[in-house]
């Protein structure tokens, strides 16, 4: 038996805090009680202690929108080999520990990587948070990111969009995912394809997510049914009600839009200076994401006001940033309006009930998995403690530490 004391625990249902508060955790790494220090030390009087001082216990974060194994972007990317691919994975698994991020839902990899994964962490191979995955993403002929080989497969008309999501399942995955916008208006897959692919991944006992930027792709991943939709950027406060009204839901990934806005800025500085250089094509993809982060900066409180349920998810694909920054991607929900517990909900209890495990984990309370996130002052008071970490549990056995 653990007991952890902190000042406050954060219990990730966006209403609960406990000052002063205790957890204690039992051998098989469960949330036995969530007292007040006093309670839990009599109750317990034989467990070992750990005090926080100054810190908060909230529960691990939840990434919904990870690619683990995203290697395209690598300026060596010719020299990844699928063993080198694997180690990289390996490797930001362990940095989204170190983020306090305990589990995460990947959303295109290399085929059968995830597999591998998931295999290797049942085997002790390698320390990763739980680990849920669609294998690979399923793309019209040409669509989104379709030179990223390996990462997505091409279907067309229903009953190959079908097939495609056969051979996801096939190869183990969780969740099926489709991408149906680019960085135009023109959306990929015809309704017929989409509602085929919801219908197939339902039918087989899968929920299905979907990349969709742009309308009319929104509209039209709406009415199809998807259970999570990835970015809707541009989506309108009529859609957010829809989906709030047939219990979809919203994964922004806005710290991408961000990081990928404030570079495409800062290349356009450094690169004015030399001729020729900001060429066409990169107007066109600055213009996309500085178009992309206005929309989110304009339309994230009125949304959120729809009561549309919104969970993180990150998205990071540029090489050189941090994996799975959930708690920058908290930070902007906050900055555009959202309380800070409610926020908070979203990396937590939110995104656990997408993955159908709201009661397994995602907060802290009696009879859940300890996934427990210790940082270093008052998240409430100030959105960046969330990036000093103290320790990260997973299922009560700490992964990470920092003293
Ligand atoms: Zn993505």
């Amino acid at each position: 038996m653990k007991l952890l004391f902190a000042d406050r625990v954060i219990i990730g249902d966006g209403e609960q805090v406990m000052q002063e508060a205790a957890v204690a955790i039992d051998e098989s790494g469960r949330i036995v009680a969530v007292d007040t220090q006093e309670e839990a030390r009599r109750k317990y009087s034989q467990a070992d202690v750990t005090r926080y001082n100054g810190c908060t216990i909230l529960p691990g974060l939840i990434d919904l929108h990870v690619h683990i194994g995203y290697w395209w972007s690598k300026p060596d990317a010719a020299q990844y080999t699928d063993g080198m691919i694997a180690l990289l994975a390996s490797s930001n698994l362990r940095e989204a520990l170190s983020l306090g991020v305990t589990t995460i839902r990947d959303v295109a990899a290399p085929d059968g990587l995830c597999g591998t994964l998931k295999r290797a962490i049942k085997k002790n191979m390698i320390v990763s948070p739980r680990l849920f995955e669609v294998n690979q993403g399923i793309i019209m002929t040409g669509g989104h990111g379709w030179p990223l080989k390996g990462g997505l497969r091409e279907a067309n008309g229903p009953w190959e969009v079908r097939t495609a999501v056969r051979e996801q399942v096939r190869a183990g995955a969780d969740w099926i995912k489709l991408m149906t916008s680019d960085r135009t208006p023109t959306p990929e897959f015809t309704q017929e394809e989409l509602d085929a692919a919801v219908d197939e991944a339902h039918r087989l006992g899968r929920k299905c997510c979907v990349h969709a930027s742009l309308q009319p792709a929104i509209q039209m991943a709406i009415d199809a049914g998807f259970d999570t939709i990835e970015h809707a950027t541009f989506l309108t406060v009529e859609q957010a009600r829809q989906m709030a009204e047939k219990g979809q839901v919203w994964v922004p990934t806005m710290v991408t839009f961000f990081q990928i806005a404030d570079h495409f800025k800062k290349a356009a500085e450094e690169q004015a200076a030399v001729k020729g250089l900001v060429n066409e094509q990169f107007m066109k993809q600055a213009e996309f994401f500085l178009e992309s982060q206005k929309a989110y900066r304009e339309n994230f409180a009125k949304l959120m006001e729809t009561r549309v349920t919104i969970a993180t998810g990150t998205d990071i694909v540029l090489d050189g940033y941090p994996i799975t920054p959930v708690a920058e991607e908290i930070r902007l929900m906050v900055e555009l309006g959202m309380h800070p517990l409610k926020a908070i909900q979203a990396a937590t209890q939110n995104a656990a009930e997408v993955l159908d495990q709201g009661d397994t984990f995602g907060t802290v309370k009696t009879g859940n998995l300890a996934d427990l996130l210790v940082v270093k002052g008052d998240p409430l008071a100030d959105c960046t403690a969330l990036s000093q970490v103290r320790e990260v549990f997973l299922e009560g056995v700490s992964v990470f530490a920092r003293t």
